[in-house]
């Protein structure tokens, strides 16, 4: 089954995100994703776009 990303939690210093399966809706897991994780994808994401 394909798991489906939902934004659990939003913290000052990083959002809680929890993963649940798209058939069944039951939780798989949880990630957190500090704002350093967040800073390092943004800028992953823009040299991407920019090659
Ligand atoms: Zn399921």
């Amino acid at each position: 089954m394909p798991v489906r990303e939902r934004l659990l939690l939003i913290l000052p210093d990083k959002d809680i995100y929890e993963y649940l399966c798209t058939g069944c809706s039951e939780s798989l897991g949880q990630r957190e994703v500090t704002l350093a994780d967040k800073r390092l994808a943004a800028l992953r994401g823009s040299r991407r776009r920019h090659r």
